[in-house]
């Protein structure tokens, strides 16, 4: 007999079930649920599909629900006639509880009545009139759940989109509320900067006011650098342009030097200031990236400083097996528990109410997460509002064997000792105050060593100056510069002075940047701003190697 069957459109859209799950992995069978009161019904339909499907039988529509309840079902079918209750009042209640479950009536001849109201009611994809024959079955169960996969994967479609457009709206507005907060991270120093430097043109202003003036500039200055550098070391960390470059390092050094930073603004918060270490001078050398570092440490710690108004901050580390744990304590503003899954997001920032103390551009902790990748480590945090934060960074720690050794300023200094000849340097450089500034840097860090240092503010002038001095020691050559650029500089004195280090030093410094400077024939690269570590460790290697 042919069976008669019904298609039912339905709108399921309006009826998601979000409790569900949406996927169904490629190798797993659908769940089919037959509920017949006639067990030799049951017995067929199982051994028919059981290899196809995961096949549930129910004899009655209330063991049926049971099932319901506690499986994942993707497909009912039912018989009509049952006692106590009917196939319809099954579907019916199928369809109010998991809607998106499809559903199919199986059904005598006479029952056209209980057809309808299958239809109208209980909104069954199909009705199956018996006895049914495997093939047509088979059509409608793969016709139903084919219907039933598609709404799935269309409805999994929907919600991922609907996430996708919450989360570029809620991406958007971050980056609405970044570019505020970085035109107010650039214009407050820049007023203070432009204010004062007017200010300080007035020649009726006291000396006391004008070193007041001076001061008031610097630290804009300060917080200008600051804030640029934020963005920079940002866009370096995500388009992985950093360079990790890992060395011994005196751990104890870098927190010294940590606190010798933050102890000012304690000073200036009035906020108790402590460290503590846990590790002797000789055995707290750790093998890392002591730039990531740093910049990991000092984020946090300035962040201490910047959420507590009142109490202490206090830092320290522990050995724990082979990590060292360093944490850093804080008795401030703390962090509420619904947003402390947040903070290390971009651009994210939890408090917007502490108005003085409120800048900052949600870049900090994101900045540190990506640096602790890169070496290793794990930073995790504790904190409760109103009483403080404690952030701890976990780093590998495996005794290193030099760890009494020199340090590089030792060993730098010693080797300049060492020299009979003055050191002679050759700064190529066309902006004045990065002149004025090399010129001090690289004096501070041969000091007291006597050193000559000659000044060239153009590539066409550095060729004059190398030609007229062939004893230098180093060149550092600055890359973008009028008349001759850095570039073509170096590749002309490379020719005559083959053996003399040149430092390529700019602003730009993308890996293409380093290679072209390469290829030019410099020796090596330092990036702008300058960092004293670095250049006295390229000196030293030079040096080393002459
Ligand atoms: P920024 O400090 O520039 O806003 P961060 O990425 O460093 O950005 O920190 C993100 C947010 O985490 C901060 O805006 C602040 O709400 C919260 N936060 C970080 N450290 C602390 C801390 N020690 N105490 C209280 N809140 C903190």
């Amino acid at each position: 007999m042919k069976n008669k069957s019904v298609n039912f459109n339905r709108d399921l859209r309006n009826n998601i079930d979000k409790t569900q799950n949406y996927t169904l992995t490629p190798m797993e069978k659908f769940n089919i649920l037959y509920v017949d009161d006639e067990p030799s019904n049951l017995r067929v339909f199982k051994d028919t599909y059981r290899r196809k499907f995961n096949v549930f039988t129910a004899s009655s529509a209330k063991e049926g629900i049971k099932l319901l309840e506690k499986q994942r079902i993707d497909l009912i079918l039912s018989d009509q006639r049952m006692p106590e209750m009917t196939g319809i009042e099954l579907l019916k209640y199928s369809l109010e509880r998991f809607p998106n479950i499809n559903r199919i009536l199986i059904t005598g001849y006479s029952d056209i009545d209980a057809v309808e109201n299958a239809i109208n009611e209980a909104k069954v994809f199909q009705y199956i009139q018996k006895p049914w024959n495997e093939k047509s079955l088979s059509e409608v169960i793969d016709g139903a759940l084919r219907i039933y996969q598609l709404e799935k994967d269309n409805i999994r479609q929907q919600m991922e989109l609907q996430e996708a457009k919450e989360k570029a709206e809620e991406n958007d507005m971050l980056k609405t509320e970044f570019l505020h907060n970085l035109s107010h991270e650039i214009r407050t120093p820049l007023n203070g900067i432009y204010g004062f430097a007017q200010l300080l043109g007035n020649e009726d202003i006291s000396w006391e006011k004008r070193k007041e003036y001076v001061k008031i500039i610097q630290n804009s200055s300060v917080q200008l650098v600051n804030t640029v550098s934020t963005i920079l070391d940002f866009s370096k960390l995500i388009t992985q342009q950093v360079d990790v470059e890992k060395q011994e390092i005196s751990l104890n050094g870098l927190l010294r030097e940590l606190y010798k930073v933050f102890e000012l603004i304690a000073k200036k918060k009035k906020i108790e200031f402590k460290f503590d270490l846990a590790l002797g001078d000789n055995e707290s050398f750790i093998y890392t990236d002591r730039t990531r570092l740093y910049q990991i440490l000092s984020n946090i710690l300035d962040n201490a400083f910047k959420y507590t108004e009142t109490g202490l901050v206090k830092f320290g580390y522990e050995l724990e097996n082979d990590k060292i744990k360093v944490h850093i304590e804080d008795s401030g503003v703390g962090i509420h528990p619904d947003n402390q899954h947040l903070i290390f997001d971009r651009f994210t920032r939890e408090e917007k109410h502490l108005s003085n103390n409120s800048s900052g551009l949600g870049l900090g902790l994101s900045i540190s997460q990506e640096n602790a990748k890169l070496i290793d480590a794990l930073i995790s945090f504790e904190s409760e509002k109103d009483k403080g934060s404690v952030f701890y960074v976990e780093l590998p720690f495996k005794p290193t064997k030099s760890s009494k050794g020199p340090n590089a300023s030792e060993l730098f200094s010693s080797l300049l000792a060492n020299r009979t000849k003055k050191l002679k340097v050759l700064i190529v450089e066309d902006e004045e105050v990065n002149l004025y500034f090399l010129d001090i840097l690289i004096k501070k860090i041969t000091a007291p060593h006597d050193i000559t240092i000659l000044h060239a503010y153009n590539g066409k002038e550095a060729i004059n100056t190398c030609k007229a001095n062939v004893d230098l020691d180093m060149i550092l050559m600055d890359i973008k510069m009028p008349i001759l650029d850095g570039y073509e500089a170096t590749r002309r004195i490379k020719e005559f002075m083959p053996k003399t280090p040149v430092i390529a030093q700019t602003a730009y410094s993308t890996t293409e940047d380093k290679e072209k400077a390469a290829d030019a024939g410099c020796d090596s690269f330092i990036a702008k701003p300058i960092d004293k570590h670095k250049l006295e460790k390229i000196i030293s290697v030079h040096l080393l190697e002459k």
